[in-house]
C-alpha cells in the first residue's frame, strides 16, 4: 500500500475502485483471512462491505483491531438479535413528508439527493433505510419547492443521505442553484463523511462552486479518529475554510474504536489542525446490527467527563442523543450527575 498514491488519483476513480471483497481487504492489509469468521461474510450479504482504498491506506498493516478497520469490516455480531436494537430507531420513516425530503426540525430539513455513500460504515442508523424508494427526482423539485415555500421557517437546507459528496459537482450545482432561487433559504449543510474517506472530493470545482453561493456554506464531516485525519486529508480540509466554508465535524461514540479520552482528545486536536471544529458527539443509535459499538452510559458519562478535563472548551464536541419525536438533539452531558 506504500505504493498507492491515492492522493493523485482523481476522485470519480476512486469512487468507482472501492474495496468490496472482505478478502481482499484483508489480503492488503497483511491480516489472515482465518480471522474473518463465516459470520462476517453473511454479514457483509445485507450491507455490503464497501469502502474507498484511499481509506484503507490510513489503516495499519497486520492489525485486526485497528479503529478504522473495525469500522468498515463486516462483523458476525452483526447477525445478533437484540431486542432494543431496531431497523428505524429514529422513526424517519414516518419523518418522511416527500421524496427525499426529511423534516423533523422546524428551521432546517434534511434534502437526501442520492442513497449511495462511498463507504459503508457498519454501525449507521442508515444501514436498513428504504433509500431507492425515496429520492427525489429531477422533476420533483417543484413539490420540494412548494414545500418549502409553505414552512416559512426553514431557513436551511441540509444536503445529507447517502452521501451527497459522491453526486458530481454538476449535480449539486443544479440543486445549490434550485435553493438559491428561494429567498428564505440562507444556509446551505452538507453532511459528508467523502472528504475523510476520499480526501480528493475537495476538488477545485467544488470549492469555487461552494465560494460563489449566495448560500452561507456549512459542511459536517464525519471522522471518529485522528488517524483519519493524515496530513494530505488534513490539508485538503483546511482548503475547505480557505474558501469561506464553515467546518464542522461529527462523530460517534463506538466501543473499540474511539471509547477511551485520549482517542478523543487527539481527534479534537487533530480537527483543528485541519480548521474543522468538533461539533457533535453521538452516542450510538440503536440500529440493529450495531450493539457491539454499544458502550454503557456510566463509561459514557466517565469517557465525557476525562474529554471536558482535557481540552480547552472551543474543542469539546456537544455529547447527544437522537430521540425519535424531539424537536432536537438531545444533550447527554445536562444529565449527568453533578
Ligand atoms: C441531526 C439532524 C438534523 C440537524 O440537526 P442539528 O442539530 O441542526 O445539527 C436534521 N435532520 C435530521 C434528520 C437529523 O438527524
Ligand atoms: S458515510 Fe454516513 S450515511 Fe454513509 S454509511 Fe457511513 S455513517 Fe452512514
Amino acid at each position: 500500500m506504500i505504493n498507492y498514491l491515492y492522493q493523485e488519483q482523481n476522485w470519480q476513480s476512486q469512487l468507482s475502485d472501492l474495496i468490496i471483497d472482505p478478502f481482499e481487504l484483508l489480503d492488503q492489509l497483511d491480516i489472515s483471512s482465518e480471522q474473518l469468521l463465516s459470520g462476517a461474510i453473511l454479514a457483509s450479504d445485507t450491507f455490503k462491505l464497501r469502502v474507498p482504498r484511499a481509506f484503507v491506506n490510513k489503516m495499519q498493516k497486520a492489525d485486526p483491531f485497528d479503529p478504522l478497520l473495525l469500522q468498515v469490516l463486516p462483523h458476525h455480531l452483526e447477525l445478533e438479535d437484540h431486542p432494543e436494537f431496531v431497523t428505524d430507531p429514529l422513526g424517519e420513516e414516518e419523518a418522511n413528508q416527500l421524496p427525499g425530503v426529511l423534516h423533523k426540525y422546524q428551521s432546517r430539513f434534511l434534502l437526501t439527493l442520492t442513497g449511495a455513500c462511498a463507504v459503508h460504515c457498519r454501525y449507521c442508523f442508515r444501514r436498513h433505510f428504504p433509500y431507492q424508494e425515496n429520492l427525489p427526482k429531477n422533476n420533483d423539485w417543484p413539490q420540494i419547492q412548494n414545500y418549502i415555500q409553505q414552512h416559512p421557517l426553514i431557513n436551511e437546507v441540509i444536503l445529507s443521505g447517502g452521501d451527497p459528496l459522491t453526486l458530481t459537482n454538476h449535480k449539486l450545482k443544479i440543486w445549490i442553484e434550485r435553493l438559491e432561487s428561494l429567498p428564505q433559504v440562507k444556509i446551505l449543510r452538507i453532511h459528508s463523511r467523502v472528504p475523510i474517506v476520499i480526501p480528493n472530493r475537495i476538488d477545485e470545482e467544488l470549492l469555487s462552486l461552494l465560494e460563489n453561493s449566495r448560500l452561507r456554506i456549512i459542511m459536517v464531516v464525519h471522522s471518529n479518529h485522528a488517524a483519519e485525519l493524515d496530513d494530505f486529508t488534513c490539508n485538503q480540509l483546511h482548503k475547505l475554510s480557505l474558501r469561506n466554508v464553515t467546518v464542522f465535524n461529527q462523530a460517534v461514540l463506538l466501543k473499540g474504536v474511539n471509547d477511551s479520552a485520549q482517542t478523543l482528545i487527539e481527534l479534537s486536536q487533530r480537527l483543528f489542525d485541519a480548521r474543522v471544529m468538533p461539533y457533535y458527539l453521538h452516542v450510538l443509535d440503536k440500529v440493529k446490527g450495531a450493539q457491539h459499538f454499544d458502550l454503557e452510559s456510566s463509561k459514557v458519562d466517565s469517557l465525557y467527563k476525562e474529554v471536558l478535563a482535557g481540552l480547552p472548551g472551543y474543542l469539546v464536541p456537544k455529547l447527544v442523543r437522537e430521540i425519535a419525536g424531539e424537536k432536537n438533539k438531545t444533550p447527554l452531558f445536562g444529565k449527568l450527575t453533578f
